[in-house]
């Protein structure tokens, strides 16, 4: 990796005062690292390179791309952060402090020494063990997004170069991934990312299964390439017979997702191992593309999914249809916009690429689901304007809003001041209904107590305690207020009719 490739990757999108930033960040990491080597011998500033060229790749902003080059400068030279930010500013100051922050929560010792459990299926199950690292990240996340972004890039590329760290290390290293931060990229959206980021760590943490898969895959994969091919070509020409532009590409599945939907399914039931994907340039062409296609091949009932109408809580959007085309083989089928597939890839970091998200029609169908990656994307907008970026380094939705979590590690989010009452209510209505005592990070409180960013939330329910009426004065979300109102109004009703009764 180069500066020259970095540049050129950023001269597609960034104003030449951004570009300068760019390079001076680059010439100082130089500096500073110089001399240093990486594990794998290569000289130490192609590590920060390669974490700036995949945030490039996202379109993020100067000072992000800046934090990048730095961000293992003041960990691993003399250099102090006071000096990086008389050179750069605060914004670059505080992200560089706040990654290098991050590296520093590391998984306690004592507990990945315990040998991993071959039967228990990665993620989440061994999640609250990993906790701490968790709600650390989400806390800085509420300060800045892009530090989790530049955090994201960086565990890339040393997931990359892993077989370079000594074996004792890797296993750590190579859950850490799977467990922390693949989900945090799914999370945000970011597909691309944390596919790369699970098939990376999948022959460290299962060594035989990835063997196992690695054959079959081997076998399969090219004849199901082929047939891809031929329906590849059927559908190109159906699509110049309708006038309607569109790009079809034929993909091969990561494989570790793969091995994720092998504990539920055969392999002949996957249909997606190699899927087919539709790029058009408008949600209406998208439906027609379905039409176009269901007149041509029978779907496999059940298994047509409108992401585009019904988005994923990341944002994910798409239609997915299962067909059997040509020698009656099932195949899947995805459809989605320029716009669509952007944000599949890069998640949260593409509406940097798509200012005009907010009004975007397909974007308003389903507000709640999105809700909290459209306002983060407003934000976004927000921050790449220069005016903005200097006024606070905290982004404005996360002001009032805050991170909770379940014993076991779940997270919610919910408007700052929330009670116990609507974590409730968040985690499950009838979690809600029988709220009876609450424990914040293992102590009792009220059920008024205004919870704080990173708290640990446990209810206690009762099977006869229903919503009393005064709960209605402190609650703080919708979901919570008209749950309440539902079940006083069901009580009075029920003890309206018990009277009756008994007179
Ligand atoms: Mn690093």
């Amino acid at each position: 990796m180069t500066i020259e490739k970095l540049t050129n990757e950023c001269e597609k999108y960034t104003t030449k005062k951004e570009l300068e930033l760019i390079t001076r960040a680059f010439d100082y990491a130089q500096k500073a690292h110089a001399g240093q080597l990486r594990k794998s011998g290569e000289s130490y500033i192609q590590h920060p390179l390669h974490v700036a060229m995949t945030l490039a790749k996202m379109r993020l902003d100067g000072a992000t791309i800046s934090a990048a080059l730095l961000h293992d400068v003041c960990e691993d030279t003399p250099i102090t952060l006071q000096e990086i930010e008389k050179e750069f500013g605060k914004v670059i100051a505080f992200l560089v402090d706040s990654i290098s922050k991050l590296s520093k929560v590391r998984v306690r010792k004592d507990i990945t020494a315990e040998a991993p459990d071959q039967n228990e299926p990665d993620s989440f199950h061994s999640f609250p063990r990993q906790f701490e690292t968790l709600q650390k990240m989400f806390v800085a996340m509420a300060q800045d997004i892009r530090v989790i972004l530049v955090k994201l890039a960086d565990r890339l590329h040393n997931m990359e170069t892993l077989s370079y760290v000594a074996p004792e290390k890797q296993l750590r290293i190579a859950r850490e991934t799977l467990e922390i931060y693949a989900p945090m990229a799914d999370r945000l959206g970011i597909g691309e990312l944390k596919g790369q980021l699970e098939d990376l760590a999948f022959p460290y943490v299962h060594p035989d299964e990835y063997q196992k898969l690695k054959k079959i895959a081997k076998h399969d994969y090219p004849k199901r390439l082929r047939h891809i091919k031929n329906v590849q070509k059927a559908i190109e020409s159906e699509l110049k017979k309708n006038h309607i532009d569109g790009e079809v590409n034929g993909r091969v599945k990561h494989l570790y997702s793969l091995h994720n939907k092998m504990k539920r399914l055969d392999l002949d039931q996957i249909y997606d191992k190699v899927a087919l994907r539709i790029i058009v340039d408008s949600v209406r062409d998208c439906y027609a593309v379905l039409g176009i296609i269901h007149k041509l091949w029978k779907p496999l009932t059940g298994r047509i999914k409108d992401y585009i109408s019904m988005p994923k809580p990341n944002g994910y959007q798409s239609i997915h249809t299962t067909v059997f085309c040509l020698d009656g083989q099932p195949t899947e089928i995805q459809i989605r916009t320029r716009q669509m597939h952007e944000q599949a890839e890069f998640g949260i970091a593409s509406h940097w690429h798509f200012k005009t998200l907010q009004t975007n029609p397909s974007f308003t169908k389903n507000p709640d689901e999105i809700a909290w990656v459209r306002q983060l994307a407003e934000l976004q907008n927000k921050l790449t304007d220069p005016g903005e970026l200097t006024e606070g380094l905290k982004l404005d939705f996360f002001q009032n809003r805050i991170f909770v979590f379940t014993p076991r590690g779940d997270v919610h989010d919910l408007p700052t001041k929330a009670t116990p009452i609507d974590f409730a209510f968040a985690v499950h209505s009838d979690l809600g209904y029988h709220c009876y005592g609450a424990k914040v990070n293992g102590k009792m409180v009220t059920l008024s107590h205004p919870l704080q960013n990173g708290d640990i939330v446990e209810i206690i329910p009762n099977k006869k305690s229903s919503p009393k009426s005064d709960w209605l004065n402190f609650i703080k979300t919708s979901e919570a207020r008209s749950n309440i109102r539902q079940a006083l109004k069901a009580k009075e009703a029920s003890d309206y009719n018990l009277t009756r009764k008994h007179k």
